[in-house]
């Protein structure tokens, strides 16, 4: 490859790709997509069939497979920095820039539909705009997930402070029938232990368990209790 050439064969994200060396203006030309000529009315030549096949009319494609066409190593890209200029009367298909292209960077052009629908969307669009697509949707979903996650945090932990508000609300309207019936009830005692079994897991377990020696209500004082808080 000669040095006035403005691009040369490098490494790009899908494998080979072109890219500029110079500046290259818009509107310039780049390269040209060059290749045997396949007539469709031959038999031969309609068998053909590869990934460079540049399809200039309903008769005429250009087999762009061979080792000379540099042109085939220019990627596709939905966004693109070039255009295939396609001259079918002349039988030809100019690359050209359709924005100034900075050294460095990669030449693309668009594909088209039909290659997009047969080649590209079955495994996914590598181009730099559909990477950026779906870098967007992934920090999108990530930060969808972040919500959800604090949300749910946040009514676990509300829920557990009303756990904890009634329990403790409980405890104190258990310190109160103590105190009332301390006189009469004085055998009923006892149930610590037993609490401790159940309790354990629950903020609002831990928190009667906490708080008192007393709490558990003996069967008798149910009555009491129904009637004070109707
Ligand atoms: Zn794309």
């Amino acid at each position: 490859m000669s040095s006035n050439k403005p691009y040369r064969v490098g490494r790009s994200r899908t494998g080979l790709g072109l890219f500029a060396t110079k500046p290259i203006k818009k509107g310039a030309k780049i390269v040209r997509y060059f290749g045997p000529l396949l007539d469709s009315r031959k038999k031969k030549d309609d068998a053909i069939e590869n990934k460079y096949l540049f399809e200039l009319n309903g008769r005429w494609t250009i087999d762009g497979s061979v080792r000379k066409n540099i042109a085939r190593y220019i990627n596709h890209a939905c966004k693109p920095n070039a255009e295939s200029d396609v001259k079918p009367r002349k039988r030809k298909v100019i690359i050209r820039a359709i924005k100034n292209i900075e050294p460095g960077e990669e030449i693309n052009y668009d594909y088209g539909t039909d290659y997009f629908k047969a080649y590209l969307k079955p495994i996914g669009c590598k181009c730099g705009a559909c990477e950026k697509k779906r870098k967007k949707k992934r920090a999108e979903a990530r930060a969808e997930k972040l919500r959800l996650k604090a949300k749910a945090e946040k009514r676990a932990l509300k829920k557990a402070e009303k756990q904890a508000a009634k329990a403790k609300e409980k405890a104190e309207q258990n310190v109160e029938q103590k105190r009332r019936l301390n006189g009469k009830a004085n055998g009923v005692k006892a149930n610590g232990r037993h609490l401790n079994g159940h309790g354990g897991k629950s903020p609002a377990g831990k928190m009667i368990a906490a708080e008192s020696e007393i709490s558990i209500k003996p069967a008798a004082t149910q009555d009491l209790e129904n009637s004070v808080s109707a």
